[in-house]
């Protein structure tokens, strides 16, 4: 049986191959991350690197914000998982992704709401959009602590996206999830006018739903 570091190492590697075989990361957007919370080292893909390409030997090793392992330099927006990991202690993993029709809004600089979908309503109820911050600094997470405490997906400002999880599994799902909703929506919007869910059944779907965001957070 291999390490703990090796398993780790080993499904950064998955999830970066499975993004990639659905065109949600390319070699010069999107990485991935899991921090071993034992230990303190975060376990982040290689900067610049095609996904599909990627073995277990590149992935970096960080402690402390100083590279200690993996071939390759560690990505460029390791200060963002960072700040990710630090403002939701539940959560173990980190997918920072430029998912086509999530980062659209993000270039819109526009959050999210959308009534017309089930699974929006009950997966994300929102997702809110950060203002614009440098890439590769710190910056390109400020306000992030704010959104993210009760949010497991939120927009970059004219970047793209970035979820938390307990697992990468976790992570990676909200992703593809609000991506497929927002790619029928605009189908949708080719076909007719959505039709809104009316507010007293959305409040009822969030109150009563066991699997609600308002019920995974505890209501507020
Ligand atoms: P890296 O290739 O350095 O991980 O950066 C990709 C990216 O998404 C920059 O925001
Ligand atoms: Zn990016």
């Amino acid at each position: 049986m291999g390490s703990h570091a090796d398993e780790i190492k080993k499904e950064v590697v998955l999830y970066s191959k499975l993004m990639d075989e659905k065109g949600l990361v390319n070699s010069l957007e999107g990485n991935l991350s899991i921090l071993d919370r034992e230990t303190n080292e975060l376990y982040i893909t290689p900067s610049g690197t095609r996904k599909c390409f990627l073995e277990e030997d590149m992935i970096a090793v960080l402690k402390d914000g100083v590279q200690i392992g993996g071939s390759k330099k560690r990505s460029s927006e390791y200060l963002l998982h960072l700040e990710a990991l630090k403002t939701r202690p539940d959560c173990n993993a980190v997918a920072h992704i430029h998912a086509p029709y999530l980062t659209a809004y993000a270039y819109c600089n526009k959050d999210i709401k959308l009534k017309c979908s089930t699974t929006f309503s009950l997966v994300f109820e929102e997702i809110p959009c950060l203002p614009y911050g440098e890439p590769g600094t710190v910056h390109i997470a400020d306000g992030i602590a704010e959104a993210m405490k009760d949010h497991d997906l939120i927009l970059l400002g004219n970047h793209g996206c970035i979820a938390v999880g307990k697992t990468l599994e976790d992570a990676c799902k909200i992703v593809e999830a609000a991506e497929e909703v927002l790619k029928i929506y605009q189908l949708t919007k080719s076909i007719g006018e959505p039709v809104d869910i009316p507010d007293d059944k959305l409040e009822s779907l969030y109150e009563n739903h066991p699997s609600s965001r308002r019920n995974r957070y505890g209501k507020k």
